[in-house]
């Protein structure tokens, strides 16, 4: 028991809720066939989270990190997204270093809370209301992907675009749920500020997995 404590804690073995190939479908990368790894815990405490199963970490399984990455070697796709859950709750040092080594990119969907650990080719920073991010994720951030769910999270999104550095893409995302209340906003929003983009959860609506 103490070892497998050490191995989680160094991130040789991660808490595993799914892993499944599928097709990005929100964010920059939409439409891009990708691996998802979905890490077990949260504590961020979203009151809309689609995933709250992800938030009790000791429900997922510790899974060493080889097998999750030949699980990934069994698709064509070499682009493997880490999400949650709040995937950077681990060390993903051990992780990212094994699937570059296997030739993958890697990106990774997080809401800031904790310092980045592991090597990402892209970072999405979706920041909560409910936990305050980490000012370390500002410069890393290569897209800021605000979820919409009140009119309120306008000034919220332009909070936190005034940190991220010059280059990142800004995206507004209407929370599921309140779509049709919140998309006609969003687009007049975007219309009247052009630095934003929208994104739209497109799997949900194609019903992909
Ligand atoms: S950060 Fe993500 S997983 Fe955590 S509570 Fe919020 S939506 Fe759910």
């Amino acid at each position: 028991m103490e070892n497998i404590i050490k191995e989680v804690k160094s991130g040789i073995k991660l808490p595993l809720m799914e892993a499944f190939y599928t097709i990005q479908g929100e964010g920059m990368h939409s439409g891009t066939a990708a691996y998802f790894i979905r890490l077990g815990g949260c504590d961020v405490g979203c009151v809309w989270c689609d995933v709250k199963e992800s938030w009790d970490v000791s429900k997922w399984p510790e899974v060493d990190i080889e097998d999750i990455v030949d699980s990934a070697l069994e698709y064509p796709g070499r682009l493997v997204v880490i999400t949650g859950g709040e995937p950077l709750m681990h060390d993903l040092g051990p992780l990212t270093k094994l699937l570059k080594e296997k030739g993958f990119v890697t990106n990774i969907e997080t809401s800031g809370v904790y310092p980045v650990t592991g090597e990402f080719d892209w970072i999405c920073f979706s920041p909560k209301k409910f936990k305050k991010p980490h000012p370390s994720i500002y410069e890393l951030a290569d897209e800021l992907k605000v979820v919409i769910y009140h009119q309120s999270d306008f000034a919220f999104a332009e909070k936190h675009a005034e940190k991220v550095k010059e280059s990142c893409k800004k995206l507004l995302q209407p929370e599921w749920s309140k779509k049709d209340r919140m998309t006609e906003h969003i687009i007049n929003y975007v219309k009247s500020s052009p630095n934003w983009k929208i994104s739209l959860q497109t799997h949900k609506f194609m019903d992909i997995p």
